[in-house]
């Protein structure tokens, strides 16, 4: 039998995971002497010595919860056995002094479409936005023809994608919350992958009017209607679309990669499906990365509130100034209350999955999240969808959700993301590459044409958090300059955009 591994993270901690691929049986006796009086499964918990009853348990320096009954050493430290502590108080949070800024790195540099705007692009897609999902059927249909008879003829856009969603019409569009949808569509239409090229398909009769998510000043023939009276039934409609499309193809077509500095690059940093080797693996050489990137002077937004809500005071110990700090806590307390409205409550993000993956709760879980983010300054705070006005970590406030993570992200400018699983999903975006990162390598080796990157070898001792950052760094300029084309892409598969709207339907 192969040789029981532990991973320790912190010299305070009072657990360990366990690292062998099927877990270990009782009885099992580490390098350290340690025996396990329980099987354990891998990525699960042991004690490495008697945690009393009511005592603290420590992963990752924090405390992820106290102990129900006495955990022996080499017990299992089962989901059941740990009490969730409160959650950081908002109004108790300090400042602190920011860390320094990270020391610069020179010498590296994309190859992406620079657009009018100046932002700049990682693919060269045509997008059409949409007012209400009355249309998406009609766009649908229109788009599978563009794709077949026109974009053949642009060989140098990549795809064509329809912003479809569910918003639009039964809405109460002057909520306060409705900022939030609206927003988003705003913003999406103007993600730098999409050239610029802006143009919205209506229905006619829905609240959310089509000129509100073109960029201001946009010429009216960015907007069609259905319910225009020159359309004599569906076969015009149809025409009518495939001609904006047309007219804008022609544009994009004549897009071409330049050399562009790290500065014009905005990663977004998002995971879903997190098991135990999360913050042990992906997320840590991802925290690296992103470090690598930021010193280069690009731009990288990590989100999902719920997920870093129990690690909140360590964020806000890196909070570039009190405006910083005041919007982190603003985000939090927004989040809290929106939850509290619907009756739930934090625990409820931890899944069936996670849990079985070893997470016992979302303490431990945002503990091993918060690390994608790096060791750096957080230099601005981004209500849901908005888009930064600086360069360097940034906190980009959205739900969890993968889908929804994913949309926000979309709409504050991302050009690619970075997500990292655990479990396993799927998930890609149509608008932008995604580049997803196995925490463990039997996943990477099961999904070997779904996983770009395998973080695995960091758990196993043969690769440093500090190697694996440096290769995911590389591969994230590959894909940003077009060289590199994740699985996602290759196969064509992506999410359907998932609107964040907490305002009432009516
Ligand atoms: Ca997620």
């Amino acid at each position: 039998m192969a040789q029981p591994r532990a991973i320790k993270l912190h010299d305070a901690d009072n657990v360990a995971i366990v690292a062998n691929a099927g877990g270990l049986p009782a009885g099992s006796i580490f390098a350290d002497g340690i025996e396990l009086r329980d099987r354990v499964p891998m990525g699960h918990k042991f004690a490495l010595a008697d945690i009393p009853a009511g005592a603290p348990i420590r992963r990752y320096g924090a405390v992820i919860g106290h102990a129900r009954a006495d955990i022996p050493r080499g017990a299992w430290v089962a989901e059941k056995l740990v009490i969730m502590p409160e959650a950081p108080d908002l109004a108790a949070l300090t400042k602190g002094t920011p860390p320094a800024a990270l020391p610069p790195l020179e010498g590296y540099s994309f190859e992406g479409f620079r657009n009018p705007d100046g932002s700049v692009g990682t693919r060269n897609v045509l997008a059409v936005s949409t007012s209400v999902q009355c249309v998406a059927g009609t766009l649908d249909f229109a788009l599978q023809r563009v794709r077949t008879e026109l974009l053949p003829r642009y060989p140098n856009v990549s795809g064509v994608v329809g912003l479809t969603h569910t918003y639009g019409c039964g809405v109460a569009i002057d909520a306060p919350d409705a900022v939030i949808p609206i927003r988003t569509l705003h913003n999406l239409a103007r993600n730098p992958n999409f050239g610029g090229q802006a143009m919205v398909v209506g229905l006619g009769c829905e609240k959310l009017i089509p000129e509100r998510l073109l960029p201001d000043g946009a010429p009216a023939a960015d907007v069609m209607r259905l319910q225009d009276e020159a359309f004599l039934g569906f076969g015009p409609m149809v025409e009518a679309i495939v001609e904006m499309c047309r007219q804008r193809l022609e544009v994009l077509d004549r897009r071409r990669r330049e050399t562009c500095p790290i500065s014009d690059l905005v990663v977004g940093l998002q995971c879903g499906g997190s098991d135990a080797f999360s913050g042990v693996t992906a997320n840590p050489a991802l925290g690296f990365a992103a470090d690598l990137l930021v010193r280069a002077g690009g731009t990288v937004m990590f989100s999902e509130v719920t997920e870093v809500r129990d690690a909140i005071h360590l964020l806000t110990a890196r909070a570039a100034d009190e405006q910083v700090a005041a919007d982190l806590v603003r985000e939090m307390a927004w989040y809290d209350a929106y939850l509290a409205r619907g009756g739930a409550d934090r625990s409820a993000n931890t899944t069936p999955g996670n849990k079985s993956g070893g997470l016992v709760n979302i303490v431990e879980k945002a503990l091993g999240s918060i690390v994608k983010s790096g060791t750096g300054p957080i230099v601005e705070v981004l209500a849901p969808g908005a888009r930064p006005t600086k360069r360097g970590m940034i906190f980009a406030a959205t739900p969890a959700s993968d889908f929804i993570c994913g949309t926000l992200q979309l709409a504050s400018g991302i050009g690619l993301q970075v997500f990292t699983t655990g479990r396993g999903t799927p998930y890609g975006l149509a608008a932008a590459p995604v580049i997803k990162v196995a925490t463990n390598s039997a996943l990477a080796k099961r999904w070997h044409d779904l996983i770009d990157f395998d973080a695995g070898p960091i758990a196993t001792g043969e690769q440093t958090i500090e190697e694996a950052g440096w290769d995911l760094f590389r591969l994230i300029l590959d894909t940003a300059s077009g060289r590199s084309i994740p699985w996602s892409d290759r196969w064509g598969i992506a999410n359907a955009l998932a609107l964040f709207n907490p305002a009432p339907v009516t």
